[in-house]
């Protein structure tokens, strides 16, 4: 017997709440994907339609698969895109999901505003090393970034940072640490990502699916 062929489209999404919020946007396509991927450990999952399947990645990695082309197109938050730069990448649609603010946090009682004026270094941990370096650059405060892959609300709280920079949906997780919101660097959302090569290559695939997503994202908006 022969494997079926390789589907022309390859989405990419990651876990969690982008997978959860691009289901309804996909379903506006016509697209179903017929595995959970909470259920199952298959990171390539088929839909309904034989021409799409979809692969499961870290959500800081879906710009890698979509710029080399591993996936035609992805679903990546604006902090991800921002921190990979989107080389090679056309960002068409905001999907208006996953919405969030990139901010700084400190301890309460940490006197922020002095610590900024005097210009000392302000030491920052953060998993956004690149939006954290930018804003900080742009205000000419100069900082000593510290490199996290999570959990970055602990760092002011043992000593190893003055402050974050971090995701804010609900602000729970900062009242719970007991650090407050200091300074909004910038909205977030995630945004539709597609290979420039396979926009032109797989146009007439892609355009009708483009098109559902764009009218479906504009009614979260
Ligand atoms: P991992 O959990 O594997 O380390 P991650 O934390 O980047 O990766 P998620 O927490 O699923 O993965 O976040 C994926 C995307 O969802 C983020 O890149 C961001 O754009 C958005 N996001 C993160 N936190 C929130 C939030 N609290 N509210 C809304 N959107 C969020
Ligand atoms: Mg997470």
């Amino acid at each position: 017997m022969s494997s079926p062929a390789t589907p022309q489209l390859t989405l990419a999404l990651s876990k969690g709440r982008i997978f959860e919020e691009t289901l309804p946007l996909l379903e506006a396509a016509g697209i179903r994907v017929t595995e959970d991927p909470e259920k199952s450990r298959k990171l390539i999952l088929s839909t309904n339609d034989p021409d799409v399947r979809v692969i499961i990645v870290r959500a800081s990695d879906v710009p890698t698969y979509v710029q080399y082309g591993a996936a035609d197109f992805g679903v990546a938050g604006k902090d991800v895109l921002h921190e990979h730069g989107g080389a090679g990448l056309y960002q068409p649609i905001d999907l208006n999901i996953a919405k969030c603010r990139m901010s700084v946090a400190v301890s309460v009682g940490f006197d922020y505003e002095n610590a900024v004026r005097q210009g000392a270094r302000l030491r920052v941990a953060t998993k956004y090393t690149e939006t954290a370096r930018q804003h900080f650059a742009a205000k000419g405060v100069h900082v000593d970034l510290i490199k996290l892959y999570g959990s970055m609300e602990l760092a002011p709280l043992v000593g190893l940072s003055d402050a974050i920079v971090d995701l804010v949906s609900t602000g729970s997780t900062l009242r719970a640490n007991n650090l407050v919101e200091v300074e909004h660097i910038m909205e977030i959302s995630s945004r539709l990502v597609v290979n420039q090569a396979a926009l032109k290559l797989k146009r007439e695939r892609l355009q009708p699916i483009l098109e559902a997503f764009d009218r479906a994202s504009k009614a979260n908006a």
